[in-house]
C-alpha cells in the first residue's frame, strides 16, 4: 500500500544523484565495455591511423585515434552517425563519458577523423575480418554475393545523363528565344517612346536573366561535351562519383555496395563500394574473399545480375566455383516463338552443333572478334536443310535463309556452368543464397538505419562503409561468442598486439644498445689497463 498515485522520481536538489565513480555508470557486461577491449586490442599505428606513432611534442595534443575511434563505433552501432550529433552526445550520454573518460572532441575533429582516416578504416575492417577467421567463426568454403544501393549525398537533380543535358539546353533554347523576344520588343518600345521619359527597369531585368540563361547554357554544353568526350555515362555535380543506380523499381543517387557474406555465420567477409551495376564484380569479390581467408577452393552463390562468362571464366581459373542463374539476355527469340540459342546442342567429338531438327551446324573456317572482344567461331546450318526443313518458320528470320550459332573460345566454362546449375543440388544451394546475403543488408539497413552515406567521394564513402561493415560484424561477433568470451580474446590480442610492440622496440634500440655496450667495454678495458699502468 503506497501512499503516492505515480512513481516518484529522486529529487533534483540531492547532492549525489549519479554514482560517484565514473566506472560505475555501465554495467560489468555493458557492450561499451567490449568496445573499448576491442580498440585497445588493435594496432593503431600498423592500420595506419593518423597520429597513432605520434611522440609528445609541442603545442596541444591531438585527440588519441583510439578515443575518436571507440566514439565512431559507439555511434554507428547505436544509430548515431553525424559529428554533431556525436559531439552532443559525448557530453550527455553516460556511457560515452565513461568510454571516452569524460573527453569531449568538437564536430569538425570528429568529422576530421572520419575524412581523414578512410584508408586505415577499411584496414580496421579486414583486420576484424582476419580476426574472425582465427576465431573459427568464418566457414571459408560458401559464400553469397549481392550488391545493394545506398543513397549517396547528392540529389537525384544534381546527376546528369547525355538525354537529361541535351533535353535541359533544348528548355535553356526555349527559354533564350523567348527572353530574346522580349528585349526586341522592349528595343521597339523604347524607340517609340520620347527620349527622358520615364524607365520601367525591365529591360535590365530581361538581360541579366538572358545572361544567366547563357551562362547556364554554357554549363550544360560543357557537360554534354566532356560526357561525350569521356566513358562516364554520368556527370555528378555534388558528390562527384554518385551515380544514378536503378536496381527493381527502385532508382537513387549513389552507389552499389558489394559484399560477400560467409554461410557459417552471415559474417560479411569482404566488401566493395562502386557506382555501377553488379555485373562484372563476381569475380573481383570472390577473388577478395579467397585472398583474405587464404583458402585453396570456395563456392560463390550470386544471383543472374551477376552472368557474366568473362567473369565465370576468371573464377574457374582462380579455383572458385560459381553458381549464378544464366541469364539469357532479353529472350528476344523466344518472345517471338523462335528457337533460342539454348535450343541448339554442341557434340564435342566431331565439333558440330545439332539443330532442334535434328540437322548439323559446322565451324566456318576463320574465328573472329565480336564487339566486346571476345574471339568466337561462327557455326553454320546449310542452307539445304534450312530450305527443305518443317520448323523453318520458328528457326529463321522472314530474310534469312541458314542459322548461325557463335560459340565463345572458352565455351566449355559456359558448358560446365550450364551443367552445374542444372544439378539438384544447385537449387538447394541457390535457395540459400537469399538468406546468407540478405541477413546483413537486412539488419543493416533496417536495424541499423544505413541506408545512405554521410559523406562524398569513393574513398571518404569507402572508409563510411568499412565503419558500418565492421559494425554489423562486430556486433554479430559479439552476439554470438557473448561478453565475456569476446572480452577473454580481445585481451589475449590485446597481450599479442603488446609484445608486438615491445619486439618492435627492441629491435629499434638494439644497434644503440650494442654502441653501448661497445663503448662499456673499451672503457673497462681503458681503466683496467690504466690501473695496471699505476701499479
Ligand atoms: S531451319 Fe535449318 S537450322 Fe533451323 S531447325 Fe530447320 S534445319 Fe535446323
Amino acid at each position: 500500500m503506497t501512499n503516492h498515485a505515480f512513481k516518484n522520481g529522486d529529487s533534483r536538489e540531492q547532492p549525489s544523484l549519479l554514482p560517484p565513480r565514473i566506472d560505475d555508470y555501465v554495467g560489468p557486461d555493458n557492450p561499451v565495455r567490449a568496445i573499448d577491449s576491442f580498440v585497445n586490442a588493435l594496432d593503431l599505428a600498423k592500420l595506419g591511423f593518423r597520429h597513432a606513432e605520434r611522440g609528445v611534442g609541442a603545442g596541444q595534443p591531438p585527440y588519441d585515434p583510439s578515443d575518436l575511434l571507440k566514439l565512431y563505433l559507439y555511434g554507428y552501432i547505436n544509430r548515431i552517425r553525424s559529428s554533431r550529433r556525436l559531439e552532443r552526445e559525448a557530453g550527455r550520454n553516460l556511457e560515452l563519458i565513461w568510454l571516452l573518460r569524460n573527453l569531449k572532441p568538437g564536430y569538425r575533429t570528429i568529422a576530421n577523423f572520419r575524412k581523414e582516416n578512410w584508408a586505415a578504416l577499411k584496414a580496421a575492417n579486414r583486420s576484424f575480418v582476419l580476426l574472425m577467421r582465427e576465431l573459427d567463426l568464418i566457414g571459408g568454403t560458401l559464400v553469397a554475393v549481392d550488391g545493394a544501393l545506398f543513397h549517396g549525398n547528392a540529389s537525384k537533380g544534381s546527376i546528369f545523363t547525355k538525354g537529361k543535358l541535351a533535353k535541359q539546353i533544348a528548355e535553356l533554347d526555349r527559354e533564350i528565344d523567348a527572353y530574346g523576344k522580349s528585349l526586341d520588343a522592349n528595343d521597339t518600345e523604347e524607340a517609340r517612346q520620347q527620349s527622358g521619359g520615364p524607365e520601367d527597369g525591365s529591360k535590365g531585368d530581361v538581360g541579366e536573366k538572358m545572361k544567366e540563361l547563357m551562362v547556364r547554357r554554357e554549363r550544360a554544353q560543357a557537360d554534354l561535351k566532356e560526357l561525350e568526350t569521356s566513358d562516364k555515362g554520368q556527370v555528378s555535380k555534388t558528390d562527384p562519383d554518385a551515380r544514378l543506380l536503378s536496381k527493381g523499381d527502385q532508382t537513387i543517387a549513389g552507389y552499389n555496395v558489394q559484399s560477400v557474406v560467409d554461410d557459417k555465420h552471415m559474417l560479411i567477409v569482404a566488401s566493395e563500394v562502386v557506382n555501377r551495376s553488379d555485373a562484372g564484380h563476381l569475380h573481383m569479390m570472390a577473388k577478395a574473399v579467397k585472398d583474405a581467408l587464404d583458402v585453396e577452393a570456395l563456392q560463390v552463390l550470386a544471383d543472374e545480375g551477376y552472368y557474366n562468362s568473362e567473369d565465370l571464366k576468371a573464377c574457374e581459373d582462380d579455383g572458385i566455383t560459381a553458381y549464378v542463374p544464366i541469364h539469357e539476355g532479353n529472350r528476344k527469340l523466344e518472345k517471338q516463338g523462335r528457337f533460342a540459342r539454348k535450343d541448339f546442342s554442341y557434340d564435342a567429338s566431331i565439333d558440330v552443333y545439332r539443330c532442334p531438327a535434328g540437322e548439323l551446324l559446322h565451324p566456318t573456317k576463320k574465328p573472329w572478334t565480336n564487339a566486346s572482344g571476345r574471339v568466337e567461331v561462327r557455326y553454320l546450318s546449310s542452307k539445304m536443310s534450312c530450305d527443305a526443313c518443317p520448323m523453318r518458320a520458328r528457326c529463321l528470320g522472314p530474310k534469312e535463309r541458314t542459322r548461325s550459332v557463335f560459340r565463345w573460345e572458352h565455351e566449355a566454362v559456359l558448358e560446365r556452368h550450364r551443367a552445374r546449375m542444372a544439378s539438384e543440388d544447385t537449387s538447394q544451394l541457390m535457395r540459400r543464397r537469399s538468406a546468407i546475403v540478405e541477413h546483413p543488408f537486412g539488419t543493416l539497413k533496417c536495424r541499423a538505419g544505413y541506408q545512405h552515406f554521410l559523406v562524398r567521394g569513393f574513398d571518404k564513402v569507402r572508409g563510411e562503409w568499412s565503419l558500418m561493415a565492421l559494425c554489423y560484424n562486430f556486433t554479430r561477433v559479439l552476439n554470438i561468442l557473448g561478453f565475456e568470451r569476446f572480452v577473454a580474446c580481445m585481451a589475449a590480442k590485446m597481450l599479442l598486439t603488446f609484445e608486438h610492440a615491445l619486439i618492435v622496440v627492441l629491435r629499434r634500440i638494439r644497434p644503440v644498445l650494442r654502441a653501448l655496450t661497445t663503448q662499456f667495454i673499451s672503457w673497462s678495458e681503458i681503466s683496467r689497463l690504466g690501473a695496471a699502468t699505476a701499479c
